[in-house]
């Protein structure tokens, strides 16, 4: 079976092709047949493909996005990146979709109401749904009636208790639709899959926190295969530091703001996602690599920007544990996660207390989809390569499975 995956952000697309068996789907991720990756600069579209072996990159000058999807999409059936023979060959196209709302549990196939609900939840995602649903219409556009599926980032969490759920704010807002809904749900879903089968053990008999500490950064507490609670809340702005969100901060800074420094909430807005975080409090980059060289050479702010991220990672990782009274598993993953060893170190450092012990030759070798916790820690401690792609691949199959 042919599955697209679509994976649009505001400023950049993924796009991949796996081919999979039609009767059941492969323990280990395959690689991708086709891979496209386009970042949208303000009037150009930087584009990378690869296929067979070769990488192709060209520069699109655009004003809209679909044309340059469909030149891009092209690029299946025609010239050196060409995989399959015609648009025919694709069975099912999988897009993840930022906001699911308080409807959307799992993933769905893409219907006239699917697409009204994506449209509706753009006021909570506006950077995301919008772009999301300009992916599913290009594809109508391109392939016609091939069957599509929404992939939720926050259908994970969806079923989180009231009580993570619900803020402690006059309930009418709650009734609005004001909660956390939290995000990152398909990493922090394969991440816990892929916890049990390394452990081999069963989903349900675990304890797991996971932390996706990437550009944006969040956590789960994960019991028996369901999230419980996460960091992220009504938008992806909650939680943790992260390289330009500044994460939780006391709600009333932005009234001072407001009433006392004269900022729009525009300003805000944007402050407080791109201008916070890493980058905000270094001045340096939102990038840890980065960040982390200039802490090395000496750069106060830089030396502070860490020491508030790993403080309000040991802040929320004492919480998270604290909510699910002990934990068999704690996983790393994402772009720092994945490959800050120092990080890791740190924030396990402050678990000993509870029998935690990572191994430190193994948390410092490049570690994937490993266990890094000594014989004798009492919490299993991993780090996982996310594969948000092929997540949303096994969704769509299990779809298709469906019908
Ligand atoms: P992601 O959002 O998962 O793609 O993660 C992107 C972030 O991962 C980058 O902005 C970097 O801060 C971080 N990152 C990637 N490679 C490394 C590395 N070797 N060491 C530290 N941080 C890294």
């Amino acid at each position: 079976m042919k599955i697209l995956v679509l994976n649009a952000g505001s400023s950049s697309q993924k796009s991949c092709l796996y081919d999979v068996p039609d009767d059941r789907l492969p323990q280990q991720p395959p690689d991708p047949l086709w891979e496209a990756q386009i970042d949208w600069a303000p009037t150009v579209a930087e584009v990378k493909v690869k296929a067979n072996g070769q990488e192709l990159k060209q520069s699109i000058a655009y004003e809209s996005r679909s044309p340059v999807m469909e030149q891009i999409l092209n690029m299946l059936w025609s010239g050196a990146t060409q995989v399959i023979a015609d648009p025919s060959a694709i069975q099912v196209v999988g897009h993840r979709v930022v906001h699911g709302g308080q409807d959307y549990h799992d993933s769905v196939r893409v219907t006239a109401e699917v697409k009204a609900a994506i449209d509706r939840l753009s006021d909570l995602a506006p950077a995301h749904n919008p772009v999301n649903l300009e992916g599913i219409q290009a594809i109508e556009a391109i392939l016609g009636d091939v069957p599509q599926v929404a992939v939720f980032d926050t259908a994970f969490h969806a079923r989180i208790p009231d009580s993570a759920a619900i803020y402690p704010i006059p309930y009418a807002w709650s009734e609005r639709g004001i909660r956390r809904y939290g995000f990152h749900g398909t990493s922090h879903r394969y991440c816990a899959q892929k916890t049990a089968q390394i452990l081999g053990k069963d989903l349900k008999d675990l304890k797991i926190v996971t932390c996706h500490l990437g550009n944006g950064c969040s956590l789960a507490a994960i019991q028996g295969g369901r999230s419980v609670h996460t960091t992220m809340g009504f938008t992806p702005l909650d939680g943790l530091m992260m390289g330009s969100r500044s994460g939780s901060i006391d709600p009333s800074i932005l009234l001072y703001m407001l009433r006392e420094e004269g900022y729009t909430a525009e300003q805000l807005d944007q402050e407080l996602n791109q201008a916070s975080g890493l980058l905000g409090v270094s001045g340096v980059s939102n990038d840890m690599r980065l960040v982390t060289q200039a802490a090395e050479q000496g750069n106060p702010r830089a030396k502070l920007a860490l020491e508030i991220y790993i403080h309000r990672l040991h802040a929320l990782m004492g919480s998270i544990v604290a909510i699910l009274n002990g934990i068999d598993a704690l996983v790393f993953t994402a772009g720092v996660g994945e490959n800050a060893a120092d990080i890791r170190a740190r924030a396990c450092e402050n678990f000993a207390y509870m029998g935690l012990k990572l191994d430190l030759e193994k948390n410092s070798s490049r570690p994937r989809n490993q266990v890094i916790s000594t014989e004798d820690s009492t919490v299993e401690v991993l780090v996982i390569h996310t594969q948000e792609d092929w997540a949303i691949a096994q969704e769509c199959w299990e779809i298709l499975q469906e019908v």
